[in-house]
């Protein structure tokens, strides 16, 4: 029976144990996991892996489901890290013992099992769905221009239109959401399929010939985000903290129930330990939070710098792949727009303008 270790991992009722899970389950998991970092949906997974045939969690035969994706993406497992303190008592005022819902304290424990994807590719698609969600927009179209192209004047999303839908000369444009709602009325182009294609190709090609003096800049960056001493030394040291903070309330609640004292002074400072605690767990919080930045970053720089190592000369026509691979976003002007990449340089270029 394929998957039916990871049956129970993505629902998330076998949180504790380690999975063994067989080379061909994590060979679909990474294929997820990439597909994902495309551009992908989780719908459009879903929907590739069914035609296909490929065997779901609940067994062959059976269809993929979005939210079985978006479980599979999210299963910190995957990564060889896991946090720890699945079970704690936390909850002291009515000193039961109960799940650790997030309150207190977890740490990453790195390579604690078999890693599927790397702990940065893992943080990439964390990063990549926190991403996706602050869109607000359906991110659900499988177009690569969805959810990337960017209106200058209002900040809002260019969607895609079909004009003249019942003609024979139909189609479909890019324009600004915002562009006849009342009191926005935004001036930015709108723009064809093919013109966005076209100012890609050019865009790709002007980068690409000064790309060699940005490797330079590359190797800078990545050995800023791969120095992460301090920040390890700072977690070490909250999340020490943390649990010290955790035994002295634990013992001052059995204290209290086995010997009278003035209630008022016991929660009085209990309450004090208790702020404290709290403020240290949201300190440990933003720390873990920016080292998990900080190797989706990295991660996403290698990848960017692979992916143009490979392409060995400039383009002559549109290439979907190297468009999601390169870029992070478009944002256009009346007369002009801007490409970023995802290495973080931008170029700037003349919508109108054929040639450079
Ligand atoms: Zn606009």
């Amino acid at each position: 029976m394929p998957y039916k270790h990871f049956l129970g991992y993505a629902r998330g009722d076998d949180k504790d144990h380690t999975p063994m899970v067989v080379e061909e389950e994590a060979v679909i998991v990474r294929e997820i996991y990439a597909k994902f970092l495309q551009g992908k949906t989780a719908g459009i997974i879903a929907s590739e892996l069914t035609k296909r045939g490929v065997p779901t969690p609940a067994g062959t035969g059976q269809k993929w489901s979005a939210s079985t994706i978006m479980s599979i993406l999210q299963q910190e497992k995957y990564s060889g890290c896991a946090k720890l303190q699945k079970t704690l008592t936390v909850d002291f005022l009515s000193k039961t013992r109960k799940k650790n819902e997030g309150e207190a304290p977890s740490y990453w424990v790195e390579n604690s099992h078999p890693a599927i994807v790397s702990v940065e590719v893992w943080s990439m698609v964390q990063a990549e769905i926190v991403r996706r969600k602050s869109l607000n927009t359906r991110h659900s179209s499988i177009h690569p221009f969805s959810g990337k192209i960017f209106c200058a004047q209002c900040g809002g999303h260019f969607g895609s239109k079909r004009w003249h839908s019942t003609s024979q000369y139909s189609r479909k444009i890019w324009q600004c959401n915002n562009k006849y709602r009342k009191g926005t009325r935004c001036k930015t182009t709108h723009l064809e399929d093919k013109d966005i294609q076209r100012l890609f190709v050019r865009v790709f090609n002007r980068f690409y010939t000064d790309h060699t003096a940005l490797a330079e800049d590359y190797e800078t960056i990545i050995a800023a985000l791969t120095d992460t001493e301090k920040l390890e030394k700072q977690a070490a040291e909250l999340g020490g903290e943390t649990l010290e903070l955790l035994a002295l309330m634990q013992k001052m609640i059995n204290e209290n129930a086995s010997t009278a004292q003035d209630q008022k002074q016991y929660n009085k400072k209990y309450n004090g330990l208790l702020a404290r605690y709290e403020a240290a767990q949201a300190k440990l919080d933003g720390v873990n939070n920016e080292r998990m930045l900080r190797s989706a970053k990295k991660e996403k720089m290698r990848r960017f710098f692979a992916d143009l190592d490979e392409c060995h000369a400039a383009i002559t026509e549109f290439d979907e792949n190297l468009w999601y691979a390169m870029i992070e976003s478009v944002m256009v002007s009346e007369l002009t727009a801007v490409f970023t990449f995802k290495s973080g340089a931008t170029v700037e270029i003349d919508i109108f303008k054929d040639e450079d």
